[in-house]
């Protein structure tokens, strides 16, 4: 069962409810009896975010300077 987390309007403290999901929303009682306590955005690590590239190095690019065999150029 999930667990949200409210606050209190009244007392303006925290406090954190399990719940059914169905229920998220409900308004709930904070531990010291006032009512109408707000649920706070879930805050849910994100799992798996990384990304996946390798650390492999990219290919070093050729050396300048060397013409190919089939090179037209006056060099
Ligand atoms: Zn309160």
């Amino acid at each position: 069962m999930p667990l949200y987390e409210f606050r209190c309007r009244t007392c303006e403290s925290t406090f954190e409810v399990r719940r059914p999901m169905a229920e998220a929303s409900d308004p709930a009682t904070c531990p010291e009896g006032h009512e109408g306590a707000v649920r706070l955005l879930s805050v849910f690590a994100s799992v798996g975010a990384t990304s996946g590239t390798s650390s492999a190095p990219a290919p070093a690019p050729r050396a300048g300077g060397g013409c190919g065999s089939g090179c037209g150029c006056a060099h």
